[in-house]
């Protein structure tokens, strides 16, 4: 017999648990459907285990920055076994928490793949649930390279299982994950390689962030190299060489990670059986309602090719919920104005329209611009101290603030309260109207010039 259920989830990660978890709130009867572990990869391969090496990264940063305020030397080895354990640990606690949460508020968890039998009917390892309504949240998955040897290189799936720390390698791509693991491993005492196609890291930033960025990371010894095309990755005993479409290389790797983007989970659905037809690179399109082209199937997250962020993914999919169990009929998630973070060292924050993208949008009359570079206090006893850099875009007279870019100590935490201001139409007055907080970086934001 198949069972019946109001909505039936498919990929328990970010968006899928949320939705499950406020449409069971709303009074829907649920089931969550899930071939892994509970939590995707935000929890198991992503945001989670990625920002506690950034924390391991961190402690060492403060740790050699003690010794500037009188401390003894506090550091000894990083013991990535020990780190790996405890990582382990924390998710699989994670796991069990989602799957608590999820049984508490009355959601069926359905453990396999799941693919349509047809547009209300999910089939499960032979067994069929139907529902009226039915939300895609498979997310999605590192890609590699397609060319010879590429299956020698890891993925950042295959980063996160390592059992030892990486000592020589090179991480090719320019975007988050390129940059954050780059960082990371470099902190943690590893010789980096970054190698990039063009010119620049993170090409959608504003050209302050990749700027500074690019400074910092070759401070920090980080080899970049950039203009690079890679055409194959060859092993000779233990020893990894990847291999440019000029000729040359790089040898003597013991590791390399391919951070070249990553594919949406939509290939391994049977979505021939719904009428749904993907757009550009397997993406699900939806409108700003969740809708697919086919009523009653809906995606949010990774899948859709907006925004690949985890706060993204559960937005949408609790708003979705709310629109169709809440009675809220008009409840729907706003793209404009995200927030993000780069983990990178020093981190970034960045929200709303980087400078060339506000001339473009707006024209170079309407747009003013502040900046300000300045050393966090905290490195007041460096010698080669690293600058904070910040820039505040605005338009139109009242100087709307349309974009806040920060590179520096900070910056992921200093972000979130001005990205409050910035959604609610704050311009340059009401910044310069509140007043600092001193002695910290976050002040600089209300006071720039
Ligand atoms: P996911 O969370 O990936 O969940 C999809 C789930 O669907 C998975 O559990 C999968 O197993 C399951 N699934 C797939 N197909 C099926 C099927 N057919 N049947 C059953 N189950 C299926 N975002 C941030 O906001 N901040 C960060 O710091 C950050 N860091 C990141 C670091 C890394 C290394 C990576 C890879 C990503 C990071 N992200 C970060 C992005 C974030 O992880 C994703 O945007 C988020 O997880 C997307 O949520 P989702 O629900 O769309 O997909
Ligand atoms: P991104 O889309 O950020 O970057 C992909 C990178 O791969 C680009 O820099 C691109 O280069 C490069 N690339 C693509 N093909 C090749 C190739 N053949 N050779 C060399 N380089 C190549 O993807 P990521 O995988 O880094 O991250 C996926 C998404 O996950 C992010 O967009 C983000 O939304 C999310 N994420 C968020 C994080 C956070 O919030 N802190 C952290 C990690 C991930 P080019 O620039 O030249 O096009």
């Amino acid at each position: 017999m198949t069972e019946h259920y109001d909505l039936l989830i498919l990929g328990g990660g970010s968006g899928g648990i949320a939705t499950a978890n406020r449409a069971a709130l709303h009074g829907a009867r649920c089931a969550l459907i899930e071939k892994s572990a509970l939590g995707g990869a935000c929890v198991n391969v992503g945001c989670v285990p990625k920002k506690l090496l950034w924390n391991a990264a961190h402690l060492r940063h403060c740790a050699e920055l003690a010794t500037d305020y009188g401390f003894a030397p506090l550091l000894g080895d990083f013991d990535w076994a020990a780190n790996k354990h405890a990582r382990d640990t924390y998710i699989g606690k994670l796991n069990e928490r989602y799957a608590t949460g999820l049984a508490d508020n009355g959601v069926t968890v359905i453990a396999g793949h799941g693919r349509f039998a047809d547009p209300h009917t999910i089939e499960v390892a032979g067994t069929r649930y139907e529902a009226d309504h039915i939300v895609l949240a498979t997310g999605s998955r590192p890609i590699r390279p397609d060319i010879p040897g590429a299956a020698l290189g890891l993925t950042s799936d295959d980063f996160f299982a390592l059992a030892e720390q990486p000592r020589r390698l090179a991480v090719v791509g320019a975007g988050y994950i390129a940059v954050e693991l780059a960082c990371v491993l470099r902190r943690l005492g590893s010789q980096v390689s970054l190698v990039m196609r063009g010119a620049h890291l993170l090409a959608t930033f504003d050209p302050m962030l990749r700027e500074g960025l690019m400074d910092s990371m070759t401070h920090a010894g980080v080899n970049l190299l950039a203009h690079r095309q890679v055409s194959g990755l060859r092993k000779a005993g233990t020893e990894l060489t990847l291999l440019y479409e000029d000729g040359e290389g790089l040898c003597g790797l013991d590791s390399v990670i391919w951070a070249v983007g990553r594919a949406p989970n939509t290939d391994a659905l049977d979505l021939d059986k719904t009428g749904i037809a993907l757009g550009r690179g397997g993406i699900i399109e939806t409108d700003s309602y969740q809708n697919t082209a086919v009523p009653g199937i809906y995606a949010i997250g990774d899948l859709t090719g907006r925004a690949a962020l985890t706060p993204v993914a559960i937005a949408a999919g609790r708003r979705l919920a709310d629109r169709l169990f809440g009675g809220q009929k008009d409840r729907h998630l706003d793209y404009d104005l995200i927030p993000t973070v780069v983990f990178s060292h020093p981190p970034i924050g960045s929200v709303g329209l980087s400078e060339p993208e506000a001339r473009e949008r707006h024209g170079n009359e309407a747009v003013t611009v502040y900046r300000t570079r300045f050393t966090p206090m905290s490195h007041a006893f460096n010698r080669s101290p690293p600058r904070t850099a910040m820039k505040l875009v605005t338009v139109g007279h009242e100087e709307r603030v349309v974009g806040l870019h920060i590179i520096g100590e900070g910056a992921d935490e200093m972000l979130q309260g001005f990205a409050v201001a910035i959604k609610m139409g704050a311009t340059k007055k009401d910044l310069d109207d509140t007043l600092a907080i001193h002695p910290t970086s976050a002040e600089e934001v209300v006071t720039m010039r």
